[in-house]
């Protein structure tokens, strides 16, 4: 009786608000089989993909994995999940993280031991990694009541947890004072711009065991984000191992290969003949 009422309640709320898969917009489908599946790949890295990550120093890259490319149905099911309310994909993109924060354990996991060794700390117990999400601006806060980056932190940790490496969720970082808005700002621009507005949150951390950090966002574009939580972290003595994201901005040459047409029959466009 109950399974009807609410199988009822169900319809009558699709008559009302139909309800459109998030990647493709088909309807009837909070996630259609077909876009949840763009997820289920193993997690790669993408970090030299990232042109805000280059060191430029010799020394290589922080290591940063990522479940798919941030294109097509993938970047619609991001953003409507962070910018446009529908919450009820918690469940898809936390559920793909945590299995994604298992299969990178292992190597996360051989740092945080070594750490433990190196800074003397009880030998083959390192501290639980410290899964510290990216922080969202106030503005952005306000606008969307949470920080849904945090549901992620929390996935990771529990996928890390269940391959055997203790993790605990940090938010130890915040937005310093009022970022500019990036928009009209070129990458090199848009990286200072950001590098100077993330800072370690210092009581947080005092107050957090000091494991190695792990860096979470949704979606890993320049860098920029990453590297400047890198160099808070850094500054305040913290070690960070790496960084693992649901979705990655692909490289622009791998942007250009997918627009080429595939055939010249489709191409209809004469400025590309030849
Ligand atoms: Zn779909």
């Amino acid at each position: 009786m109950t399974g009807d009422v609410l199988g009822w309640l169900r319809e009558l709320a699709r008559l009302v608000v139909p309800v459109v898969c998030a990647g493709c917009g088909v309807p009837d489908e909070l996630c259609c089989p077909r876009c949840a599946a763009l997820l289920d790949g193993a997690p790669r890295r993408v970090e030299t993909a990232a042109p805000r990550l280059d060191r430029l120093d010799g020394v290589p890259p922080l290591p940063v994995w990522a479940l798919v490319d941030y294109t097509g149905a993938v970047r619609h099911l991001v953003v409507a999940w962070k910018d446009r309310g529908r919450l009820d994909l918690d469940r898809l993109l936390a559920g793909r993280l945590r299995r994604a924060a298992a299969t990178v354990a292992s190597s996360v996991g051989s740092v945080a031991a070594s750490s433990g060794t190196v800074t003397g700390r009880v030998p083959g117990r390192p501290p639980p990694v410290l899964v510290v999400p990216a922080p969202s601006t106030a503005a952005a806060r306000r606008v969307r009541g949470r920080e849904p980056v945090r549901v992620l932190a929390q996935a990771v940790a529990r996928g890390l947890t269940d391959a055997g490496v203790p993790a605990v969720v940090a938010p130890v970082l915040r937005r310093r004072g009022r970022a500019r808005d990036q928009v009209g700002l070129g990458s090199r621009a848009r990286g200072r711009n950001l590098a100077a507005s993330v800072a370690v949150r210092s009581r947080a951390l005092e107050r957090t065991p000091r494991g190695v950090c792990l860096l979470v966002d949704d979606v890993l574009t320049t860098g920029a984000t990453v590297a400047a939580a890198e160099r808070a972290l850094d500054a305040a003595g913290a070690e960070v191992v790496g960084a693992l994201v649901v979705a990655a901005t692909p490289p622009p040459d791998t942007r250009r290969l997918a627009m080429r047409p595939t055939s010249l029959t489709l191409c209809t466009d004469p400025t590309r003949w030849g």
